[in-house]
């Protein structure tokens, strides 16, 4: 047996119908989240929208969770109606999602959260979110034209942050493709990046496991910005120190 397995990391996918071929529905993410995963020492895994019931099965399966980005979290969610700014929301996405988050985070497993991820982990923890965030006062453009991921604005990091130490940095510049972002934090969570007009570009778990999230696309950048790996490796370095530490726990005297 491999003494130093690859850490097994549980990627969720979106859900989009074929308009041609065969008549199905697939399931699919980019695939530069499992090459970030991967390049971090990981073992990437994704998984189909299903039943939530699945998610505590799951969580046996996998060392750390992946929330990748997609469509908006539905506001009835965090208790908000729809702004007519909302875009296409997947109710059995969300509560997939949400059970994963809730039986990685019971089980003390490490968490990341990029973009529509880092916005479901605030709204599970009780957070809202603006729905539109060319209609918040002041607000910069966070929608870059530019779609192969190079860096358009900087954010500032809170010094102390597991973000902050990986980069080694106060701040750093980052990409950015998001048209909602977080209003509320919920209550288990530190902002731990800000962008200067004010909106939350990053998040972490106040207590317990890793957990992390980011309003931009590492996955886009690592290769070119090879700072941008960090987000993957404190989480493939999170899912190795909670592995081993099982490991020990169950290993025979
Ligand atoms: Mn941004």
């Amino acid at each position: 047996m491999n003494a130093h397995p690859r850490p097994r990391v549980l990627l969720s996918t979106g859900t989009e119908a074929r308009t041609r071929g065969l008549f199905r529905e697939d399931s699919l993410t980019g695939r530069n989240y499992s090459q970030a995963v991967a390049a971090a020492g990981g073992l990437p895994m994704m998984v189909a929208v299903l039943d939530p019931a699945l998610a505590g099965s799951y969580v046996e399966t996998a060392d750390a969770l992946l929330l990748t980005g997609g469509v908006d979290v539905d506001p009835q969610r965090y208790g908000a109606p729809p702004s007519p700014s909302l875009g296409a929301v997947d109710e059995r996405r969300d509560a997939f999602e949400l059970a994963l988050y809730r039986a990685f985070r019971g089980a003390g497993k490490p968490i990341l959260g990029v973009c529509r991820g880092h916005q479901l982990i605030n709204v599970a923890e009780g957070g809202t979110l603006h729905q539109h965030v060319p209609a918040v006062e002041g607000a910069w453009q966070h929608e870059q034209r530019d779609i192969r991921g190079a860096p358009i604005h900087e954010v500032s990091l809170t010094p102390g942050s597991a973000l902050a130490a990986a980069l080694g940095a106060e701040r750093v510049r980052v990409n950015s493709y998001h048209h909602q972002a977080i209003d509320r934090l919920g209550q288990g969570l530190t902002a731990v990046a800000h962008a200067s007009d004010g909106l939350i570009e990053a998040v972490e778990g106040r207590s317990g496991a890793f957990l992390l999230g980011v309003q931009w696309h590492p996955e886009m950048a690592f290769r070119d910005f090879p700072e941008q790996r960090a987000p993957f490796d404190l989480l493939v370095n999170a899912a190795r120190r909670h592995a081993e530490a099982g490991r020990l726990l169950h290993s025979p005297a």
